[in-house]
């Protein structure tokens, strides 16, 4: 018995910069090898495999800007049923916990601090002397605005599992935008927004970049973090197929690509400064570094503009 087939749309126009002019990286079908054993190696609720086993994938560049993304991506219908049978929130917590490491959790919390030092200087001439307004899109359990509050931070995220939102350590959590502008009423809001791991997911990442810049105040700090993408054309081996899974990772980033869709968006970028977490003089000098290079070699780009 086979199971109904999954519904695609076509995303024949590019994501950034709308140029019709695509051409294809890599392709095939879902269950060709062996992007069929990556997806069902993973864990799932149900499994999606009956449903996309002969619907093709096709990541595709950008002739004019260079952008890359998956050119088909699941219907909003059938990414609803993606989140509810497919990706259940048990499956999530089953793979989180077979990435999470005590040292994974050591490094995201030193990187979340090292981005609040940065922003508390940064945002300083925007909001005197009052806290720093901030809002983390895509927030997930809230740790981020839960380190914020810690440093006096006035936090607010947006996440679209409600589970999340009811469990997440943060009261201040929306899902939607919408909402979140009905509650506070108003645009130019926010001295600082955080886009950790977003833009890769979304359907069309310009315009959710185009209506956050409307949440910031002008001046304000927009920080987006993603996968680099600069190496991968194909879906080849593990590293190749977490960075551009294509029911997930649908939009492919390198450090020039992301630049220039944030900035299409009203943003100009900037040099953020450098924090130091230690009070030990050579091991600032080696956070220095290491951020320095960090900035060059790591394969998360993590970039800082500002609302022009
Ligand atoms: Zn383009």
């Amino acid at each position: 018995m086979t199971k109904k087939e999954a519904v695609f749309i076509d995303r024949d126009h590019c994501i950034s910069c709308g140029d019709g002019n695509l051409k294809e990286l890599s392709g095939g079908l879902f269950g060709d090898a062996p992007l069929r054993e990556f997806i069902e190696n993973d864990p799932w609720g149900e499994n999606p495999m009956p449903y996309i086993e002969h619907k093709k994938w096709s990541y595709v560049q950008c002739i004019n800007c260079r952008q890359m993304f998956h050119r088909y991506i699941l219907s909003n219908e059938w990414n609803e049923v993606r989140f509810s049978e497919w990706m259940t929130q048990e499956a999530m917590e089953k793979f989180e916990e077979s990435i999470q490491t005590p040292a994974s959790d050591f490094n995201k919390a030193k990187q979340h601090v090292e981005h609040i030092l940065r922003i508390e200087k940064m945002s300083l001439e925007l909001r005197g002397d009052s806290p720093v307004r901030i809002l983390d899109f895509g927030c997930g359990w809230g740790e981020f605005l839960a380190m914020c509050e810690r440093f006096g931070f006035s936090g607010y995220g947006i996440d679209r599992s409600s589970e999340r939102r009811q469990q997440g350590k943060h009261l201040n959590i929306f899902p939607e935008i919408e909402e979140l502008v009905m509650e506070e009423g108003s645009t130019n809001f926010f001295h600082v927004i955080t886009l950790f791991e977003v833009l890769e997911h979304l359907d069309e990442p310009l315009i959710l970049l185009k209506s956050l810049s409307r949440l910031l105040a002008p001046g304000g700090i927009l920080i987006v973090e993603t996968p680099d993408c600069s190496d991968v054309t194909d879906i080849k081996d593990e590293m190749s197929y977490r960075k551009i899974h294509p029911l997930d990772h649908i939009n492919g980033f390198t450090p020039d690509t992301l630049r220039n869709i944030v900035q299409r968006a009203g943003f100009r970028s900037v040099q953020p400064h450098i924090s130091h977490v230690s009070t030990d003089r050579t091991k600032v000098i080696k956070t220095e570094i290491k951020q320095l290079l960090a900035w060059l070699t790591n394969d998360k780009i993590q970039q800082y503009f500002q609302k022009k």
